[in-house]
């Protein structure tokens, strides 16, 4: 495969050269090998692009909703054109099997950019409370920073959203995964998105993040990342009291009841927890099982674990690619050799792997304490902690049991399952494996974030409210 060299950014509707030459470069995590490059960004680039989409605001702000909805559907079609060449891209510098990278990493952001374009209309509704109008404007200018682990759909989820409430936006895409960034630029570039309404800029975290965070004419910061990023993030925009919104991190419950269909709930679970090798913030990495299902329900995940088969991401037969890089593999291990209180019964460090890439082998840990390290931090790779429960109260106790908020699952009979459902803690529950609804708000409480991402929610996020009395 071809190497893939870029070396500009994307600012006030043109390709122009970064302020500097260094460069960051893109692995390949299969094959460990450098396949690319992009600028590092500095912080003046992000004055460029801060100014370009300043002065692109006032005019993307009066379009009307449906001129906007117009722009996103072309931007919308020319990303479609370019659906496989996302999948491939994302294979290559993140690792995730190309069956998986066709439907997640290129799919699911084409059906979230389609659906603002649709949301664009409703950017303008109007209401009126007793004497008062109330209007809803743009944000202003808008700075997203994502990370690498779904990094289309990431970026997408802001972008389009921002984009149909009428703001101007600059990205910085995360430096692991910053090549099919330029394929949205590309797709703007074609479509003819007016100049300076959205702009790019790659580079690393504290150069180019922090700018962006720190800049005084950034109205709205979005995030998407680490809790410990976010909370530098927050800071920085709390300076001049910029809003901020933050999709953080997770240690999501996946919690199977007395009455629940056993094996559906543990091979759905054991998927759900490996997904794209684990690295997902809504992985469900907490399987909490009810004691009279317990020893059964370890032996399967445990049998469901040993039959993923590791290697090319680009092989069909691959279902579990890589970690996205090699500080990432050495992490997650730090986890497993420090797990020395649970049981393990999948995996595990002496595993078998491919003789290149960095992998971690799918791993199950039985008897895991809620309140060890393996339970209560966010491990991003291929391990699942299994923890008996007694009862609905303790199974509820345990899964709120940690200081994220994001997502969960609950297994059982209807009414019970959706009455656990409704006592945890987190933004998002999915019962007896309902399906993601990418158009349902998106987002995390207690230290999972801040705000909701995704349909009309995540549109609203980039809005202020305006109250006129007449
Ligand atoms: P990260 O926090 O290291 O980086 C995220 C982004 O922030 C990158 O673009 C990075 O360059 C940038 N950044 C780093 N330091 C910065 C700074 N000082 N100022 C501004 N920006 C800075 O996260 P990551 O490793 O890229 O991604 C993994 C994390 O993201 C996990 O914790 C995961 O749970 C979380 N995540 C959350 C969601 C969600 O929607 N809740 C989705 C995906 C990932």
């Amino acid at each position: 495969m071809t190497s893939v060299f870029r070396e500009q950014l994307y600012i006030g509707g043109q390709w122009v050269p970064p302020d500097s030459g260094e460069r960051i470069e893109v692995e390949n995590p299969y094959t460990e090998e450098v396949f690319g490059h992009v600028p590092a960004g500095t912080a003046e680039d992000v004055n460029l692009a801060v100014s370009a989409a300043r002065q692109a605001a006032d005019g993307w702000a009066s379009a009307s909703p449906a001129e906007r909805g117009a722009a996103l559907g072309h931007l919308h079609q020319a990303l479609a054109a370019r659906a496989g060449e996302i999948a491939e891209t994302v294979g290559r510098e993140l690792g995730t099997p190309l069956k998986v990278a066709k439907a997640v990493q290129a799919g699911l952001p084409l059906t979230v950019l389609s659906g603002y374009a649709e949301l664009a209309a409703r950017a303008s509704e109007e209401e009126t409370i007793g004497n008062s109008l109330v209007v809803h404007e743009p944000a202003g200018v808008v700075g997203a920073i994502t990370p690498w682990n779904y990094p289309l759909h990431q970026i997408v989820a802001k972008v389009g959203a921002a984009l149909a409430a009428g703001c101007t936006v600059v990205l910085k895409p995360s430096e692991m995964t910053p090549l099919v960034a330029y394929l949205l630029f590309d797709a703007a570039h074609e479509a003819g998105l007016p100049a300076g309404v959205l702009n790019l800029v790659t580079g690393t975290g504290p150069v180019v993040g922090a700018a962006i965070a720190g800049h005084p004419d950034v109205d709205l910061v979005s995030f998407t990342g680490s809790t410990a990023t976010g909370r530098a993030v927050s800071h920085a925009a709390a300076d001049r009291i910029a809003k901020v919104s933050l999709e953080l991190g997770g240690k999501s419950a996946n919690v199977i009841l007395a009455d629940a269909d056993l094996v559906k709930a543990v091979k759905v679970g054991v998927g759900n927890a490996f997904l794209n090798s684990g690295q997902t913030c809504t992985a469900w990495t907490r399987m909490l099982v009810h004691r009279s299902h317990y020893d059964e329900a370890v032996e399967l995940a445990a049998k469901t674990a040993a039959g993923y088969t590791l290697g090319d991401p680009f092989d069909p037969a691959t279902r579990l690619g890589p970690l996205a890089s090699a500080g990432q593999r050495d992490r997650v291990r730090g986890f497993i050799e420090r797990a020395s209180s649970a049981r393990l019964v999948a995996g595990g460090l002496d595993a078998p792997l491919p003789d290149t890439g960095h992998f971690v082998a799918p791993t199950v840990f039985a008897d895991v304490d809620p309140d060890s390290e393996l339970a209560q931090e966010e491990i991003f790779g291929p391990v699942l902690s299994i923890i008996p429960f007694g009862d609905d109260d303790e199974a509820v106790a345990i899964a709120n049991n940690s200081r994220y908020g994001l997502a969960g699952a609950v297994w059982g009979s209807t009414d019970r399952a959706l009455a656990v459902a409704r006592r945890l803690r987190t933004g998002a529950v999915d019962v007896n494996g309902g399906a993601f609804n990418p158009f349902a708000p998106f987002g995390g409480y207690k230290q999972s974030g801040i705000g909701r991402e995704l349909g009309a929610y995540g549109l609203a996020e980039f809005q202020q409210v305006k109250a006129i009395q007449r």
